[in-house]
């Protein structure tokens, strides 16, 4: 097993290199691909930058120069689920490329594939479910030890958790409470948008390996959207998504 871990946030990479062994460094298509070894797993890191070209290349790129046989995507994401607060984190079961439309043609239907003929890509039970423990094991466990209860309240996270569901992609950044409303109301269940998880998903489809997508909640997809982000991923997202795929890679 060799696993390939992508993520949409240099901070995140960073923290998950530095407790890497046996590093290895290469640069391909303008990527910097991390090999050596996570928890005795040989793994594949890289930053996969923001979009759904970026990481749909640098997973095709885990698996074709790296022979990495499941893909682990992580970031942050717009919450559009009223029941979600900024600090919680959602397993994806199901992903969706929302702005993909070409139901104009005869037969295909909003968000579907052309010629793939699918719309949503689902995920195994069990990976979510293994995915699911390994983030309250963090919550639970970890969270307050790496991110101090100070820095927490300063984004109103109190009690920060994890929820499984439907996460949609698309080459845009979501930051309008009217759109994120429509989106929910065209992708029934839908938990947060974000820019990149249903590429990674699509490859992982069409090469026939399993995948991950974890994100943590920085902002509800509305105007206030853009407010603070950078601290947030820096002292926040960073250790969760990190501490969440450190306690995975223990469970697989
Ligand atoms: N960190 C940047 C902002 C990142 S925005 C900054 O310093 O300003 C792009 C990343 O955030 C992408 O990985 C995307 O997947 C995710 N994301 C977070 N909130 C989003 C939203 N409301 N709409 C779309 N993508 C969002």
């Amino acid at each position: 097993m060799k696993i390939g871990i992508l993520g949409a946030m240099e901070e995140e990479i960073r923290l998950l290199a530095d407790g890497m062994t046996n590093k290895h460094f290469e640069v391909i298509g303008k990527r910097e691909y991390i090999s050596g070894q996570i928890c005795d797993h040989d793994i594949c890191l890289v930053f996969s930058r923001w979009g759904k070209v970026a990481a749909a290349s640098t997973a095709t790129t885990l698996i074709q120069h790296y022979g990495v046989d499941r893909l682990i995507f992580t970031g942050v994401a717009g919450g559009v689920d009223p029941e979600l607060n900024i600090g919680d984190m959602v397993v994806a079961d199901n992903l969706v490329q929302h702005d993909m439309d070409a139901s104009f043609l005869p037969g295909i239907a909003e968000f579907e594939i052309p010629l793939l003929g699918i719309s949503d890509f689902r995920i195994g039970e069990k990976y979510v479910q293994t995915a699911i423990e390994a983030v309250k094991k963090y919550l639970d466990t970890d969270l307050t030890q790496e991110v101090p209860e100070q820095t927490l309240a300063q984004f109103s996270i109190t009690r920060p958790r994890v929820v499984q569901g439907t996460i949609a992609s698309g080459d845009q950044f979501i930051s309008s409470a009217a759109k994120a409303a429509r989106l929910r109301e065209k992708i029934p269940g839908l938990r947060c948008v974000e820019m990149e998880g249903a590429a990674v998903a699509q490859v992982a489809h069409e090469h026939d390996i399993p995948c991950l997508v974890l994100r943590t909640i920085s902002d509800r997809a509305d105007h206030e959207a853009v407010i603070d982000f950078p601290r947030f991923i820096a002292s926040v997202a960073s250790f969760f998504t990190c501490g969440s795929v450190l306690r995975l890679l223990e469970l697989l």
